[in-house]
């Protein structure tokens, strides 16, 4: 029986969103819970769709005792504050001090952490771990699909081992991965490890695993791990393209038992993601494209034409408050449409002091602030208010125990927009049911997402577009001005290169 330590520490940062992250954001539950210490931490997280949860049952089954310190996560935004990074790092440190010996240090990461003074959080944090218990400490991080991976988080992890679904349904799974490692680890053996880095971005929207090429390429990483012995971990993280660092972009990691062998590993699954370069690559409908195609298509089929709202994704830094699709929705007059989550705490307040049945003029969205957006001023009835505590329902969010704050679903004309008080990706069926939205019954579903929404909507969708309304989360990565981001890299698959700055 090993004693081992667990924490998290979860963000993923677009450097060119407009709003930070502090302390706050990492106490408060969202869809996944707040800010938690200690013996709570397994309960806090039972069941659910987390690494730290898939961690724990792995090593508990295992008879191994463990020492929880602190798990917390924020919703993606701008930068994490230093103020808010040092008191959380402070504190794992503090409790992995105080916890004494242990055999080994489990970290639940993302991988894309950037804050205000440092461009590489999770290999600073690896670091500091390292420089304070020493080089033989087992550290194994599970690692998000969208982590930038950086050579410190390499050199100071003993592993790291990513998810390997986007949406990503394999986060409990993940933990398990990272378990079986800490084993070997245990069990006295020596790992070495290659990093790669392909030298194209990949934008958010051409990630999904459910379609090519990403569908093959993790298919063929199981297979090539399971095919060897020497093999201990294979990772391909297709990585989070709205980051201003010089590492930003996928990654290829490899562990096994002699270096030649991750070397090896990591040259063969190389070749095949620079193979499948021009394959990363989809169609973008401008939005008023995107609802005439979705008024046709749904004239013919029974089931909803889902649009992605993807360059307002919350789950990639945006606010969730832009309305260029609203406003799309409602000048081709669409019916039985449906637009959200949109993050307004203003109007849900609003339609809740009005109650249901009522109406009234709102002006709705556009509270970030970002040049050229304005709210979406109507008439609206306010169908319904709910207060937000959603359980999910979906492969995704399944279980978790949401945090929306106050919610609504007001109607103008044949639409209706889900309001939500906090940000959250639409990524689950329970999200809309909570305000009296069957999402089955829906002609057409404009969801802020990029790709997560697919696990719970794409079964019932007729069709599935993207469309690209003004937003933060670009999916043209040509439209970023990135400064920091290393020479030589394609910012888009088969792109023009990012020059020297
Ligand atoms: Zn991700």
């Amino acid at each position: 029986m090993a004693r081992i330590a667990v924490a998290g520490f979860h963000h993923e940062t677009n450097t060119f969103a407009p709003t930070p992250a502090c302390y706050e954001d990492f106490v408060a539950a969202d869809a996944w819970p707040g800010l938690t210490r200690g013996q709570a931490i397994p309960g806090a997280v039972a069941g659910i769709n987390l690494p730290v949860t898939g961690f724990i049952e792995a090593a508990r089954e295992a008879g191994h005792e463990l020492v929880p310190l602190l798990w917390c996560a924020a919703a993606p935004s701008a930068a994490v504050e230093a103020d808010a990074y040092e008191r959380i790092v402070g504190e794992i440190l503090q409790r992995l001090g105080d916890a004494g010996p242990v055999d080994a240090v489990f970290l639940d990461l993302h991988g894309a952490m950037v804050t205000s003074h440092l461009a590489d959080g999770e290999g600073e944090l690896l670091a500091r771990i390292r420089a304070r218990f020493g080089s033989d400490l087992p550290v194994v991080v599970s690692l998000d699909f969208h982590a930038n991976v950086t050579e410190a988080m390499v050199r100071h992890a003993t592993a790291l081992v990513g998810y390997r679904t986007y949406p990503h349904v394999d986060m409990a799974e993940n933990g398990g991965r990272a378990f079986r490692i800490v084993e070997q680890l245990l069990a006295g053996g020596r790992i070495y490890s290659t990093l790669r880095k392909p030298p194209y971005l990949i934008p958010l929207t051409w990630q999904c695993t459910l379609a090519e090429p990403a569908g093959s390429l993790f298919a063929a990483l199981a297979a090539q791990e399971r095919a060897s012995n020497a093999i201990v971990s294979l990772t391909f993280t297709p990585g989070f393209p709205p980051a201003d660092i010089a590492e930003c972009g996928p990654a290829i990691l490899a562990y096994a038992t002699s270096q030649e062998a991750a070397d090896a590993a990591a040259d063969a699954l190389e070749q095949r993601v620079l193979a499948a370069e021009g394959a990363f690559a989809g169609r973008l409908y401008a939005p008023a494209e995107a609802v005439a195609e979705a008024m046709r298509l749904s004239r013919s089929g029974t089931k909803p034409v889902v649009i992605a709202d993807t360059q307002d994704n919350p789950g990639a830094g945006a606010n969730a408050d832009t309305v260029g699709m609203l406003g799309a929705l409602v000048a081709a007059d669409a019916q039985d449409a449906v637009f959200g989550l949109l993050c307004d705490p203003a109007a849900a307040d609003a339609a809740h002091r009005i109650g249901a049945g009522g109406s009234a003029d709102f002006s709705l969205g556009a509270r970030s602030g970002l040049r050229g957006h304005r709210p979406f001023e109507g008439r609206f009835v306010v169908e319904a208010v709910g207060d937000g505590r959603v359980v999910g329902t979906g492969p995704f969010y399944r279980g978790t125990h949401m945090q929306l704050g106050p919610m609504a679903c007001l109607r103008l004309g044949g639409v209706r927009v889900v309001v939500a008080s906090r940000k959250q990706q639409a990524a689950d069926q329970a999200m809309l049911r909570h305000v009296g939205v069957e999402p089955t019954a829906a002609k057409i579903l404009v969801l802020k997402s990029s790709v997560h929404f697919r696990a719970d909507f794409q079964p019932i969708a007729s069709h599935v577009l993207v469309a690209a309304a003004p937003g933060p989360n670009e999916a043209d990565h040509l439209k970023f001005d990135y400064r920091r981001l290393r020479a030589g890299v394609r910012l888009t698959p088969n792109g023009p290169v990012q020059r020297p700055r």
